[in-house]
């Protein structure tokens, strides 16, 4: 829950040292390029054990330096204080939580429950069907183990299957598509149920803040099922069994939830090849502000919220407007350039640090 402090050991162009970050706001200021993002960064990597910038620990590390330690501090929502412990050392990573070994990076579930709002994503509203998945699962994973699990051993399978498709071993793809169907008819009725949870949430605040009505998300599974929107197990293993020659000549699997598409609409049309960067902008954002919501009415618990250069882009209008609505967080990080008026974003619970070339300075009223 709240991050009290952290202390680094090498990590990018941050200064050996501790932040003390207790503070219900903190946010970071300071010109392009001295490491406002890097802190933020550190808080997502103390969180989730991995960072959402890169897959490659390697570019953690500072620059002539062999590893990099990141110690968080962090209170529990009894109370008591926690420690979150993790190190890479050019080859391996380690995980601790309260000096004890975090074997799967899934046990740090709902340990500091972090909504990070950057640049990227814009790529949830304009991107590939891929990416809009990808932010589908990263809602469902954020509370839910065993839809980790299973999403998990769908991708096993998958890839097993495909690789059963190119060495022509036909005769197994039986027992594949029982597991394949088993599995993703799991992940598609989790995903309907989601998406379906999201709409409550996300149209009206759309219309709240840009005041264009009837957005919503739309589902379009891959699998279909005949009665019911989603298919049954066996429906979902029909499917499999009628796509086979084509699965066959394609050498892959041409339909499961790996195939998934999500939309965004507006009255029956496609909604995101007539908005505006402006609108679509706010679609990235209300959908990271949807998924704390969604979050939050789940499990009952408040994310920690991390903007990254998130209001940079939107007219003041609308920055006020988002700032006013901001979903409740149990604390918020958020970077800014110096022009920015930050101040006028301040709360009495505030606390501001100037970055400068990975130093930080605490500015005093
Ligand atoms: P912007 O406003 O442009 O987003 P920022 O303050 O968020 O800037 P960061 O991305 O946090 O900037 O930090 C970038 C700085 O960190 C760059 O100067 C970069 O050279 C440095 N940096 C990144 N990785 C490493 C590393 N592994 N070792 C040393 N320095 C690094
Ligand atoms: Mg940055």
């Amino acid at each position: 829950m709240p991050v009290l402090n952290i202390s680094y050991v090498n990590f990018r162009n941050l200064k050996n040292a501790s932040i003390d970050l207790l503070a219900k706001e903190v946010y970071f200021v300071g010109e392009n390029g001295q490491g406002k993002s890097n802190l933020l960064e550190s808080v997502y990597y103390s969180a989730y054990g991995s960072s959402f910038r890169t897959h490659a620990d390697s570019e953690l590390v500072k620059e002539g330096k062999s590893g990099f330690g990141l110690k968080t501090m962090y209170r529990e929502e009894n109370g008591s204080t926690s420690t979150l412990f993790v190190s890479y050392d050019g080859t391996k990573k380690k995980i601790e939580k309260n000096g004890k070994t975090v074997k799967d990076r899934k046990e740090l579930i709902n340990t500091m429950p972090c909504v990070l709002f950057c640049h990227d994503d814009l790529e949830f509203a304009i991107g590939e069907p891929e990416r809009k998945r990808f932010f589908i699962d990263q809602c469902l994973s954020m509370y839910d183990v065993l839809y980790i699990d299973v999403s998990r051993r769908y991708k096993k399978i998958l890839k097993t299957r495909n690789l059963t498709l190119k060495e022509m071993k036909f005769d197994m793809l039986d027992a594949f598509d029982m597991q394949l169907a088993e599995n993703g008819v799991f992940i598609q009725k989790k995903r309907g149920d989601a998406i379906f949870q999201f709409n409550q949430i996300f149209g009206k605040l759309y219309e709240d803040i840009t005041g264009i009505d009837g957005v919503s998300i739309k589902y379009e599974p891959s699998w279909k099922g005949t009665e019911l929107p989603l298919p049954s197990q066996n429906e979902a293993m029909q499917i499999l069994f009628n796509k086979r020659e084509m699965d066959k000549v394609m050498q892959t699997t041409m339909s499961g939830p790996h195939r998934d598409r999500i939309r965004f609409m507006r009255n029956g049309t496609n909604f995101v090849p007539t908005a505006s960067t402006g609108q679509r902008r706010l679609l990235a954002i209300l959908l990271r502000v949807a998924q704390s919501i969604f979050y939050t009415q789940t499990t009952g618990k408040k994310p920690v919220l991390l903007m990254d250069d998130v209001l940079l882009e939107l007219d003041p209008d609308k920055r006020q407007s988002v700032t006013a609505m901001l979903p409740e967080y149990d604390q918020l990080f958020c970077t800014f350039l110096p022009g920015e008026p930050f101040e006028r974003y301040k709360r009495k619970t505030t606390r501001v640090y100037k970055i400068e070339k990975g130093e930080w300075n605490e500015q005093r009223d």
